[in-house]
């Protein structure tokens, strides 16, 4: 059925044997170049004979086992919840030679579901730590770090495997392997494909994709898959509350302004104990003032900080999906009440920013602001960028619209966002080009004047 699956739920098993007795087996690691009598058995089941789930094209041969040990090379993104789930499964898997990148360090709430991790790795780097963990406990295995992104594009991966929870490097690495595509008069060459599997968890949900770029949809297709941040209408909070969460959010956002209870211009701290004592005990007085049960300090903390909770099981899942005919490919896991799973296919997007070749059409009146321009930029669904920075050729000359990341530039390019489209200088079918944190390309718009 499953092949990733079952090595995890081994693995979990072991796991719970290896900790009662885990010096003796850290320190028994029988070198790298170890094998034994049917080390890969279980794996060879499923490569070396065929079954009711194997994808048509594929032939059972004793390759495909050695190109998973010695020739297939994978690159994990991202080496925290997702991240420690996958790694295990893969170098339990068979794959040896996996690069892993994760800027972040481990945190002491990272212990409870980031397995690879011990409380003496506080501070310490998480793809450090995660590699020098598989690669001791995996004979065999060869976890290598890589540093930076942009240097890994050259490594020619023939798998990249995301495990992240920010939607915005998402992007960055779709658009990037989008720019490595190659087109021989207008045909995707099918080799410049690496396939991108993507995984997300946010508490008991999950999904997993596959992206194979250029052919399947990409995550800019979807993107109005990720909703946006919850909040709750002013009206709901201010007047007519249902939820215990309605009646922190009023406290939050309108007691502790006007009752400043810590001080002028002190600012409500998450981690501060006091602070959300303070707010626990007046959302519990205004829940009984609406009849609303279920205000915790928990839940108050949870709502000030906008925490949701991880789930280790829910990574477990969504690490450990994979099957033999490729996942096409779109699963989504909910486990919130009881348990639902199915998949669909997402379909590619005609005119998606990322990755349908076609610069978009933005529609403008000629009096609209710049502003307007960049509000669309950022709020609409299908865009969602973070910070972008226009040009445009005017007079044939490049000219900087507005750019926010640079202080200087900034400066220089506000006045341009109060004035209209057409004292900008810019005219009907007009190309602009817009750069973002979202993607490594310049993407390219072509302004279209409504009357
Ligand atoms: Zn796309």
């Amino acid at each position: 059925m499953n092949l990733l699956l079952c090595s995890l739920f081994r693995e979990k098993k072991r796991r719970r044997v290896v900790e009662l007795t885990e010096k003796m087996v850290v320190d028994g690691g029988s070198g790298r170049t170890c094998e034994w009598d049917g080390r890969w058995n279980h794996i060879k089941k499923f490569l070396e004979r065929s079954g009711p789930f194997t994808h048509p094209d594929f032939e059972p041969s004793t390759e495909s086992l050695q190109f998973m040990l010695e020739t297939c090379k994978i690159l994990v993104i991202g080496a925290g919840g997702l991240g420690c789930e996958l790694l295990k499964d893969l170098a339990l898997s068979g794959f040896r030679n996996i690069h892993v990148v994760d800027m972040d360090t481990i945190d002491v709430s990272n212990l409870n579901r980031q397995f690879l991790f011990r409380p003496t790795d506080v501070g310490r780097p998480k793809a450090n730590v995660a590699a020098d963990f598989v690669n001791n406990r995996i004979p065999g295995c060869y976890i290598i770090l890589e540093f930076i992104y942009p240097s890994f594009i050259h490594l020619e991966f023939h798998i990249i495997v995301c495990g992240l929870d920010s939607i915005v490097a998402r992007r960055w690495m779709n658009g990037m392997l989008l720019s490595l595509l190659v087109f021989e008069d207008g045909v995707l060459d099918p080799s410049s494909i690496i396939p991108l599997i993507d995984g997300g968890t946010e508490g008991f949900k999950g999904n997993a994709r596959v992206i194979l770029p250029g052919m399947t949809a990409c995550i800019d297709c979807t993107l109005e898959l990720y909703p946006p941040q919850i909040n709750f209408p002013m009206c709901t909070i201010a007047s007519m509350p249902r939820l215990p969460e309605h009646c922190i959010e009023y406290v939050r956002m309108l007691l502790w302004p006007k009752e400043t209870p810590f001080g002028d211009g002190v600012v409500l701290d998450g981690d501060d104990p006091e602070h959300i004592q303070w707010v626990y005990q007046r959302s519990l007085e205004r829940a009984a003032d609406f009849n609303i049960t279920g205000v915790t300090y928990r839940l108050t903390q949870g709502v000030v900080k906008r925490i949701i909770p991880a789930v280790a099981s829910t990574n477990a899942v969504i690490a450990g999906k994979s099957a033999y005919i490729p996942l096409n490919n779109y699963m989504v896991f909910n486990d919130v009440d009881g348990l639902y799973t199915y998949t669909f296919e997402a379909e590619r997007k005609e005119n998606c920013s990322a990755c349908s070749q076609v610069p978009l059409d933005l529609h403008f009146s000629p009096s609209s602001k710049l502003q307007e321009m960049l509000d669309h930029l950022t709020e609409s669904a299908s865009l969602q960028m973070k910070s972008p920075a226009l040009t445009a050729t005017v007079e044939g000359k490049n000219k900087t619209l507005y750019l926010q990341s640079v202080a200087s530039i900034e400066q220089r390019t506000r006045p341009n966002l109060s004035k209209t489209l057409k004292e900008l200088g810019l005219s009907d079918g007009q190309e602009l080009a817009v750069a973002d944190a979202t993607t490594p390309q310049t993407m390219l718009f072509r302004l279209c004047f409504t009357s």
